[in-house]
């Protein structure tokens, strides 16, 4: 096992890590840049290295920093969380070839999925079941055109290299698919130095279901069942939940036999999410990620384990804890995202904060970084915290969220809270029936 593990990133989820890396024995190496000299990631760790001014460019997204703090601490293995590096096939590369070990896959695994059209011919002859759409790249317009009669409109342009659900624009019609095929080239030309785009069928009311899963690097692997993260904006996620609410025990055993066999065919290590688009009763692939996700916390409540520990078990050799007849579900856990904006307009909102009080109590967990007189710096995503609940069932889990909810105390900042406030309040939401624009427009209601 290793004796000393850095993390390559900030806020609530290098606390995450940090805690893992405690409860297994193992030394932390906080790296920071010179806004988070003050971070708690930066207390909470062993040990800390800054390495690089305030944008993320120049320090936690510096490979040659991060690799340098690895030499000068003798940290023997790299988490980067989620963000920043985790995707970051070059950075996997050179710390192998510097005989650090990247707690993740292999470059490969990562390259292949970073590039969604590869990603998606990869699915698909692993014999996971993707979109409609078109067979890679659509070099020009004429072929966009085709491409979308062949399919039927609408349609949803998306860029290669894609992330953060940046570079897609959805069409309706060919007219609206000349201006969405030339803006969607810029954007993700702007955002990823990259302008290739293809094209799928825009579907109307899927639902975001994404499943988990596992692998050793030795051909073994297994799932932890989905996460329904339908609740998006700007198809960012806000609200996930585990075990989905329209997601049957069969559906969950098929979907999820699927893709553990697909990870264990190409020999996968670590954690990874296929994530899924559903629509009447059919799953159809959207895109791999190869990281530990934001969300996560859901399903290690309904399974009771603890993804972080099971990822640096594999990459120290070790096999996982547990194999998938041991893993059963118990009850349901919803997660909020809380950022650091201010309502309606989700402009980020940092600064300092005065007080901070975490909820408690039974079924509760609060991941944050945040402290009283913490000043969150204007830099980074605008993410403070996660708060998952869990609950016997989903009813018991909605009131300990509500519960929670109140207890939660940031002044000096605005956050998403009243977002959440308002959403439990919903009979839709209560009922489990929403889909991946729901939010959108149920925003578009309440602030027109
Ligand atoms: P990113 O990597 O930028 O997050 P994804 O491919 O994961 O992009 O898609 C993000 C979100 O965009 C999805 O969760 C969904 O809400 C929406 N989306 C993507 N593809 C489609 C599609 N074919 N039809 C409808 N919505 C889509």
């Amino acid at each position: 096992m290793f004796e000393k593990i850095l993390i390559a990133n900030r806020g609530e989820i290098a606390l995450r890590v940090i805690r893992a890396c405690r409860e297994m024995g193992i030394k932390s190496v906080a790296v920071h840049s010179t806004a988070d000299a003050d971070a708690m990631h930066v207390r909470m760790a062993d040990e800390s290295v800054c390495i690089g001014p305030a944008p993320s460019s120049e320090s936690y997204l510096s490979k040659a920093a991060v690799i340098s703090a690895c030499e000068i601490t003798g940290a023997q293995a790299v988490h980067p969380g989620y963000g920043f590096l985790s995707e970051n096939a070059a950075f996997a590369q050179a710390l192998e070839d510097h005989g650090i070990t990247f707690i993740g896959p292999s470059a490969e695994h990562i390259r292949i999925m970073g590039d969604k059209i590869t990603a998606k011919e990869t699915a698909k002859a692993l014999g996971i079941p993707v979109v409609p759409g078109s067979d890679g790249g659509v070099p020009d317009f004429e072929t966009a055109i085709g491409v979308a009669e062949g399919i039927g409109f609408p349609v949803i342009v998306k860029a290669t290299a894609g992330g953060g659900g940046r570079g897609m624009k959805v069409a309706k019609s060919a007219e609206e698919l000349e201006i969405a095929f030339r803006t969607a080239r810029a954007e993700a030309k702007a955002a990823f130095g990259n302008d290739e785009v293809y094209i799928e069928k825009y579907l109307q009311k899927p639902r975001h279901i994404e499943i988990q899963v596992f692998g050793d690097g030795k051909g073994n692997a297994l799932h932890l069942g989905e996460r329904d993260c339908s609740l998006q904006r700007r198809h960012q996620k806000v609200f996930e939940e585990a075990p989905g609410p329209v997601i049957t025990p069969k559906m969950r055993a098929e979907i999820g036999a699927v893709c553990a066999n697909a990870v264990a065919k190409i020999a996968y290590i670590g954690a990874g999410t296929v994530e899924f688009l559903y629509e009447d009763g059919q799953f159809y692939f959207i895109e791999m990620n190869t990281r530990l996700q934001v969300e996560h916390p859901v399903t290690e409540y309904i399974f009771g384990v603890d993804l972080v520990r099971e990822q640096i078990r594999v990459a120290a050799g070790l096999p996982m804890s547990f194999g998938q007849d041991e893993l059963e579900i118990n009850g349901h856990a919803i997660e909020v995202r809380i950022n650091a904006e201010r309502l309606p307009t989700f402009a980020p909102c940092p600064g300092k904060v005065r007080t901070f009080h975490a909820p408690g109590g039974l079924g509760v967990r609060m991941d944050s970084a945040l402290y009283g007189g913490y000043t969150i710096p204007p830099y980074y995503d605008s993410l403070i915290g996660k708060l998952i609940v869990h609950g016997r069932d989903r009813p018991e889990a909605l009131s300990r969220l509500r519960r929670a909810l109140g207890e939660l105390i940031v002044d000096g900042v605005e956050t998403t809270v009243p977002l959440f406030d308002a959403l439990l309040a919903e009979p839709d939401i209560q009922n489990g029936d929403y889909n991946i624009h729901w939010l959108e427009k149920w925003l578009a209601k309440q602030f027109s």
